[in-house]
């Protein structure tokens, strides 16, 4: 079975088809500029073909979809014979309110559902479900499709965690509550830890550190997600690459007063202005931060102490959640490569036991166990993979699984 797994934005798209006998990436791409122009990478990873990496004009979704469509099946760069091999596609859709816990077989009524989750998620929804509808119209409606979402893994949440100390209507009337983001994230790398630990993930507790430019932790109990430190939206939680993550909503009120803000230009600092980028006044690049703070910038430093203090403080309340751990995992572009930041975190967690071995902590790219092997809770890096997430779902729902 093929899988085309699609990620639309609103300007971009990017994405993979998965040969799912061998679960192996086909080829992969991102469309960019979309509506504004239009660029094209394709890389096939099979059959020897060259990368096809050209503007081309992409005036919507759907010419987007043809294009990568056209690239797939093309004889100089595709990987399939025609369109009819592509058995199924996976969707990446952000937010499935409390409407989805797990992912789902688009029908009309799927679509109408994802619509009504979009004032919670109104720069994503609209985008994953133009995507979906550009995918329809140039595969036509006999290909099945499949949607996955970031929020459902959390649907398990117990209410206590996801809540909100507000009036209990602004939860009963509008929905206010925690969601949580990157579950397909979390999924996959603690599925793969309990692998890799050889338990059964029912008898696992682990805390999911997923460290990129957006970052999340997850409390995992017994496969379930009970806590995570986004919230209503992906602003929450950890100090991020230029998100804030938590504050006091009356520093905002303050702010928004002293500087003459409206709500709009505020949630603009918080999203885009803040973070480390904010702090440290040199980048959101854990790279740039690592290389500045090695030259003696203060700010880059304080930057860099401040977000492995906060990955510290909220795993170390999961853990109290939790009421154990077995392992910490270590995911993302900041969590599977940056060997500083893992130690700095893993500093704060002697109390736990955890002692980490300094050449282990230097291997990228590889699902590695950094703790010692007499560590009591051990650590693992294991590289994320949404997309195969997003492709056995929808094997396993196109298949009746
Ligand atoms: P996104 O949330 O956009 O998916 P990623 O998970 O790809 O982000 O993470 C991107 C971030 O990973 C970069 O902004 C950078 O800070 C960090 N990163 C990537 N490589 C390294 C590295 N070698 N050392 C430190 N940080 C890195």
């Amino acid at each position: 079975m093929k899988i085309l797994v699609i990620n639309a934005g609103s300007s971009s798209l990017k994405y993979q088809l998965i040969d799912m006998e061998t679960e192996s990436v086909m080829a992969k791409g991102l469309c960019e500029r979309i509506g504004i122009g239009g660029h094209l990478k394709h890389t096939p990873l099979v059959g020897g073909k060259p990368v096809y990496n050209e503007d081309i004009e992409l005036p919507t979704h759907a010419e987007a979809i043809a294009a990568v469509i056209d690239k797939l099946t093309s004889a100089e760069y595709g990987v399939v014979g025609s369109m009819k091999e592509i058995d199924a596609v996976g969707h990446r859709v952000v937010h499935g309110g409390e409407k989805f816990a797990s992912s789902v077989l688009i029908d009309d009524a799927v679509m109408e559902a994802i619509a009504q989750c979009t004032p919670f998620a109104p720069l994503h929804n609209p985008a994953n479900i133009t995507g979906i509808l550009a995918c329809r119209k140039v595969m036509g409606d006999d290909v099945p499709m499949v949607a996955v979402f970031d929020t459902a893994f959390h649907q398990t949440m117990p209410k206590k965690a996801y809540m909100y100390a507000l009036p209990y209507d602004y939860y009963k009337q509008d929905g206010i509550r925690r969601y949580g983001f990157h579950g397909t994230s979390h999924k996959y790398v603690s599925s793969r830890c309990a692998e890799i630990m050889g338990k059964p993930i029912e008898e696992l507790k682990l805390v999911s550190c997923h460290l990129g430019n957006g970052s999340s932790i997850c409390a995992v109990d017994g496969g379930k997600s009970v806590d995570t430190s986004m919230g209503f939206t992906p602003l929450a939680g950890l100090p991020m690459g230029t998100r804030s993550g938590d504050l006091d909503p009356g520093a905002m009120q303050f702010i928004m007063n002293k500087h003459h803000l409206a709500i709009d230009e505020m949630l603009n600092v918080l999203n885009k202005k803040s973070g480390v980028d904010g702090v440290s006044g040199v980048s959101s690049d854990f790279r740039d931060l690592d290389s500045a703070a090695g030259e003696g910038n203060d700010r880059a430093k304080l930057a860099l102490d401040m977000f492995a203090y906060w990955v510290a403080k909220i795993a170390g309340s999961y853990v109290a959640a939790m009421n154990g751990v077995d392992a910490i995992i270590f995911t993302a572009g900041v969590g599977e490569n940056s060997a500083d930041t893992r130690k700095a975190i893993c500093d704060y967690f002697g109390y736990l036991g955890v002692t980490v071995d300094p050449e282990a902590n230097k291997k990228r790219g590889e699902d590695v166990m950094i703790s010692t092997p007499d560590s009591k809770v051990k650590v693992y890096v294991i590289p994320t993979n949404e997309e195969l997430v997003i492709a056995r779902d929808t094997r396993d729902i196109v298949s009746g699984k």
